[in-house]
């Protein structure tokens, strides 16, 4: 069975929807196929395509759906195996979450703290420069900045 259903009044829903519904044992199957875009495609041919990509048959029909709804001990097993799954993955995540955020806030406590210790040593400007330069002529000592020898007028190599 097969019903077209249009909603042309809705915007955020498209225009064209087909639903199958297949009897399948005792019980009812839906499909729903939706057209996006019915503007220059072919609705019919993809609909097709789309319902005839996967079959439905009575046994998977079942076991699905008394995995749904079944409290036997083996579905029950299997979901407490899930459960278990689950929290464990949950508790990974939690942990890394956890261990990130005290990593960063440790890299942020020893930031401040280099910059702290920075500042304490930097007390203010740097002294002025008070080294001595020897002349390479004449032996005389002269201060690093001047550009020529106080004794002899030898200009004397620039310092870095
Ligand atoms: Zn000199």
């Amino acid at each position: 069975m097969e019903i077209e259903i249009h909603t042309p009044r809705n915007p955020e829903l498209p225009d064209l929807r087909y639903q199958r519904i297949f009897l399948v044992g005792e019980r009812l199957v839906f499909i729903g196929f939706w057209t996006f875009s019915d503007i220059g495609i072919d609705v019919t041919k993809n609909r097709e395509r789309f319902f005839n990509s996967f079959t439905v048959n009575e046994s998977e029909v079942n076991s699905f759906s008394d995995s749904d709804t079944a409290d036997g001990p083996d579905n029950n097993g299997a979901y407490n195996f899930g459960l278990f799954l689950g929290q464990l993955l949950f508790f990974v995540v939690l942990g890394g979450l956890l261990l990130a955020a005290v990593l960063l806030a440790w890299f942020m406590i020893k930031r401040q703290r280099k910059n702290r210790s920075e500042a304490a040593i930097i007390p203010g400007p740097k002294p002025p420069k008070e080294a001595k330069i020897a002349c390479p002529n004449c032996e005389t000592t002269n201060n690093c900045d001047s550009k020529y020898c106080k004794g002899c007028g030898y200009p004397l190599p620039k310092e870095e």
